[in-house]
């Protein structure tokens, strides 16, 4: 169940509160795909689309990859940050994603640009947020992943923020008219902040 009020932050858009760190923090995304070599929580829905698929994601695998499609996931397990309550994890293989190629190229995403649809039409929204995501209702930076990896922020060109380099994710995730709220709770904070009224962090 979503919560209504949160012990850490105080804005909510469309049910999701925001860590207002988003609007400051430094993050440069210019790296290889590191953050895909370990695989990602899947909601119990996204599972379920990515194996009702199987028979256009296989063709577009390489030998790397396994196609046998029960060693694509880990055993469910219960989790609230998602949406069905139940998170499944993908395999690594190979020291990578399951949906991983030999080219650093998400099978998913490769599949909806072939098709013609939005890239992220099958990819899980974990992959999609990241280095953002949702942790207790919030959206927040997934600083211990960040840092877990060897050079995911790593590459000195941090001059801009995460909320900046994620923009077209946000959009994605929000929607026009939410990510619009968004905008304007940065405005509102980075205001107060530069005003003294807030402090970041
Ligand atoms: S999010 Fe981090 S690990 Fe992933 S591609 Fe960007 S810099 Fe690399
Ligand atoms: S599903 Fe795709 S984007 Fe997500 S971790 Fe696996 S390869 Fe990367």
């Amino acid at each position: 169940m979503k919560q209504i009020s949160h012990p850490k932050y105080s804005k909510s858009i469309n049910g999701i509160f925001i860590d207002p760190q988003i609007f400051t923090f430094p993050f440069s995304c210019r790296c290889a795909g590191e953050c895909c070599n370990y695989g990602v929580y899947t909601d119990l829905k996204e599972h379920d689309l990515i194996l009702s698929i199987k028979d256009k994601i296989i063709p577009l695998m390489d030998e790397t990859q396994s196609k046998n499609i029960s060693k694509w996931f880990e055993a469910p397990e219960k989790d609230e940050d998602f949406e069905s309550g139940v998170a499944v994890g993908t395999e690594i293989i190979n020291g990578k994603c399951t949906f991983l190629d030999k080219h650093g190229l998400c099978t998913l995403q490769k599949l909806a640009m072939t098709e013609g649809e939005h890239k992220w039409k099958y990819k899980p929204i974990y992959c999609v947020l990241f280095p953002l995501t949702i942790f207790e209702d919030a959206l927040t930076i997934d600083d211990e992943h960040i840092d877990r990896l060897k050079t995911c922020n790593k590459n000195g060109a941090q001059n801009t923020s995460i909320f900046e380099a994620c923009r077209e994710e946000l959009l994605y995730f929000f929607g026009e008219k939410y990510f619009a709220e968004l905008e304007d709770y940065k405005d509102e904070y980075l205001l107060q902040l530069y005003s003294g009224v807030v402090k970041n962090g």
